[in-house]
């Protein structure tokens, strides 16, 4: 026993006498080594989350791949799994099949082994497929980071050691534990059990109290205000919120290295056919002068019949596949319903469309007002349209004096759809 010490002692010499810096204060490597967890969670909380799982924001493509450079040789965990548990997780919050939910597995076994119930879901093909879509899919992706993974922490160790010396395993082995702690069971154990609720969102998700959770995790702590808007570029939704996360963020966007998404980017989905069924549902003959009719009231309309006749638009980018139900889609879903139409008297379905949704754009080249040409940007894969024909009351829309009686009398004449890129920006 006395002569293992007696090597390691020896080790510990020889390595500290070939380091760089092997004797700074004890302080200095506290401090270097939150420093350096630090650096981690905002790159998970940007770049992994925000700009890949949500499509939130964009970064420049040299900024991004430091951050997943970054993220390789500290986590060790490609981009497609973190973004595919992370979407499954959404998809499914606080369900059977949600890969962490301390709701279904219990607080501990989520808080203690989160990291084991990631690496169940990050092996299993069908969640990668179905969920990984539009992460980076390149030659250094496919040759490194994804089948080399531990290599990266491999170096972090050899660096580490090289300029702090024997410190440096020390550091390295609170580097490597930072994320499976905060990210595995600190956000996914306790961001769904613990802490207060700004939304009542359809599943557990708080936020934890005290700043200094937002602090350590760069805003990941306020995981009810994320649930409730996933795709807000900014976490903090109330005074006294803190998300360092955003602030970095704007940093980056002042030196134009990143950007949110702009509308003009969202990839939009709209199922016009079925917004021309509506149309024609909801027009009524014009008035004739001199009728006696009394005007119409608008009736109103079961909460339960609301979506049936709507038009959704999802975002960003292909994520999911068709089949996803709308409230499970972890991105932004921009609807208008007959019910919402019929309430905006006088307007026709292009201006609803051009002026109430993202990437929707509207002309009249044709000269004819009630002919408008409508495009859309749109994600091949993401289109998605609902109308049922079980609606047994069709909406009505007043017509008093002056009102346009038909909302649908325009038929869009043509649309056009591209898909976009889904690389790293
Ligand atoms: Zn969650
Ligand atoms: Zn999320």
């Amino acid at each position: 026993m006395t002569a293992v010490l007696d090597s390691l002692a020896a080790l510990g010499s020889w390595i500290n006498a070939h380091a760089l810096l092997p004797r700074l204060p004890l302080w200095s490597y506290a401090l270097i080594t939150l420093a350096d967890t630090h650096v981690t969670s905002a790159c998970v909380t940007l770049y992994l989350h925000r700009a890949q799982t949500h499509r939130s924001i964009s970064f420049h493509p040299l900024v991004a791949h430091l951050m997943r450079f970054w993220l390789w040789v500290r986590t060790a965990m490609p981009t497609r799994e973190w973004v595919a548990v992370h979407r499954c997780h959404h998809a499914n919050v606080d369900t059977p099949e949600d890969p962490h939910s301390p709701i279904v597995f219990g607080i501990w076994r989520v808080v203690l082994f989160g990291t084991s119930l990631y690496h169940t879901a990050a092996h299993d093909r069908a969640v990668i497929e179905q969920y990984g879509k539009g992460t980076p899919d390149d030659a250094i992706e496919r040759r490194v980071y994804t089948p080399l993974s531990l290599l990266g922490p491999t170096l972090t160790l050899g660096s580490n050691v090289w300029i702090f010396g024997s410190w440096g395993i020390a550091m390295w082995l609170f580097e490597m534990a930072w994320i499976p702690f905060f990210a595995a069971g600190v956000i996914n154990g306790l961001g769904h059990w613990w802490g207060y609720r700004n939304f009542e969102t359809p599943d557990h998700s708080r936020n934890l109290p005290g700043q200094y959770w937002s602090l350590l995790t760069c805003g990941e702590a306020l995981h009810n205000n994320h649930h409730h808007i996933q795709n807000s570029p900014r976490f903090a939704m109330r005074p006294g919120e803190l998300d360092p996360g955003y602030w970095y963020f704007c940093a980056l966007k002042a030196l134009k290295l990143a950007r949110a998404r702009q509308e003009s980017q969202v990839a939009v989905a709209i199922a016009l056919l079925l917004l021309l069924t509506s149309a024609s549902a909801l027009a009524q003959p014009p008035a004739t002068p001199g009728s006696k009719e009394p005007p119409q009231a608008v009736e109103p309309i079961d909460d339960a019949l609301k979506y049936r006749d709507s038009v959704e638009v999802v975002g960003v980018t292909p994520i999911h596949g068709i089949g996803l139900p709308i409230v499970k889609v972890p991105s932004n879903v921009q609807v208008t319903t007959a019910a919402d139409i019929a309430g905006r008297p006088g307007a026709q379905i292009g201006d609803v469309l051009v002026s109430g949704f993202g990437s929707v754009h509207g002309n009249e080249v044709q000269s004819n007002p009630f002919q408008p040409d409508i495009q859309f940007r749109a994600s091949a894969d993401a289109i998605r349209s609902r109308r049922t024909s079980r609606c047994p009351r069709t909406p009505r829309i007043s017509s008093g004096p002056g009102t346009r009686r038909s909302a649908f009398s325009a038929k869009p004449t043509m649309c056009s759809a591209r898909s976009f890129g889904t690389g790293d920006s």
